[in-house]
């Protein structure tokens, strides 16, 4: 049985004349992590609001666990959801030590002690109970919210914007460590994030939004590798971007580039228009190669090279290709690189 089940709701605040969510349906199965990725403003915190019950919809409804909480005129209260939820800022009360924090609001007296225990051992903070939040590190922090989010056996953890007090190093750790907590615990989560970053690190499967709609639901690979969109594939890493035709084969597009191998056409029929998406990564040196260029900018990232590079696709029009290369693959502004377009990293995409 889904953790979570979002059947078709829309939500419109008072005052706005945009829904806030629209026509979103989506499920999440147990254990899984889901991220909400997108834009501010396209309705992330909205449904992580509507899933804990923060936020009523007016069409639509939720089930957690095979139980409705919202819609069609049943309504669960967010006390008694089930569900438990990680603040963006984590929301501790300063004033009180770690094992109180993690307790507050456990009912049973004889039960919290035992559940306090197990979720800081599960954090791995345990020998921190009589500390206060602030004499804690944010990430400790973070794992204090954390533990008392799993220390009611959730259904299901919200996780707004998790990682965005974090400073960069600490945020790599932190995503591995959030991941293993959650996978440990059992519980399935939903998450709420800006940065791509986080959402290709720690997610089981993505869904992209964008105005308040699903644009894609997908694996990190699935929507990196294969995004349907235009607005995906821009979005969630870079892209280069053309128009083609598809051949008659039916797994190539031709282009202003040339003929590029697509086994991922989405459906598109040979000699229907379309448009592909070719990520930076799909291109290899090759002294073989059919395209030829100058490479005309470089941002060296330690592990590869960010190039742009100009082509000339048909005598007198050029065209600029975004391009990842290896360090090692002599890549200097200036230059003249010969390369081939693997198909790897090549979809065709809707507008
Ligand atoms: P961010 O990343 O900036 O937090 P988000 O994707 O989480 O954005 P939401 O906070 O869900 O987006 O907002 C979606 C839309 O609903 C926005 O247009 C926002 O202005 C609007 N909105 C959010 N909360 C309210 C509210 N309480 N009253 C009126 N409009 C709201």
């Amino acid at each position: 049985m889904d953790a979570i089940q979002i059947i078709d709701v829309t939500k419109t605040y008072a005052r706005t004349a945009k829904p806030a969510v629209s026509g979103l349906s989506l499920t999440v199965k147990p254990g899984e992590i889901l991220t909400l990725l997108g834009p501010s403003g396209c309705g992330k915190t909205t449904t992580l609001r509507l899933i804990a019950g923060f936020e009523a919809p007016d069409s639509g409804c939720i089930l957690l666990r095979g139980r409705e909480v919202a819609g069609r005129g049943s309504w669960v209260p967010p006390e008694r959801r089930g569900v438990g939820m990680v603040f963006q800022d984590y929301a501790l009360f300063p004033h009180i030590n770690v094992a109180r924090n993690v307790g507050f609001g456990l009912k049973s007296k004889s039960g919290r002690e035992e559940a306090v225990k197990k979720a800081l051992a599960l954090v791995g903070l345990e020998g921190m109970e009589a500390r206060f939040p602030g004499e804690l590190s944010g990430g400790q922090q973070q794992r204090v919210a954390l533990a008392r989010a799993l220390a009611r056996n959730p259904v299901v953890v919200l996780l707004d914007e998790p990682f965005s007090n974090l400073d960069a190093d600490l945020k790599n750790q932190m995503r591995r460590e959030v991941v293993t907590i959650l996978k440990e615990a059992g519980a399935a989560a939903v998450l709420v994030t800006h940065d791509q970053k986080d959402a290709l690190a720690v997610s089981d499967r993505i869904a992209v939004m964008k105005d308040g709609r699903l644009e894609q639901v997908g694996t990190p690979r699935e929507i990196y590798q294969y995004p349907d969109t235009v607005f995906v594939a821009s979005f969630v890493g870079r892209s280069n971007i053309m128009e083609g035709v598809m051949a008659g084969d039916g797994i190539s597009v031709i282009t202003e580039v040339g003929t590029v191998l697509c086994p991922h056409t989405h459906g598109a029929r040979p000699g229907e228009r379309v448009m592909i998406s070719i990520r930076p990564d799909s291109f290899e040196p090759d002294p073989d190669g059919r395209l030829t260029g100058l490479i005309t900018t470089t941002v060296y990232g330690g592990d590869s090279v960010e190039a742009e590079i100009l082509v000339e696709v048909t005598p007198g029009v050029k065209k600029t290709l975004m391009v990842h290369l290896h360090p090692e693959a002599g890549t200097v502004k200036g230059e003249t690189v010969r390369f081939r377009i693997l198909p790897d990293f090549v979809a065709v995409i809707r507008n």
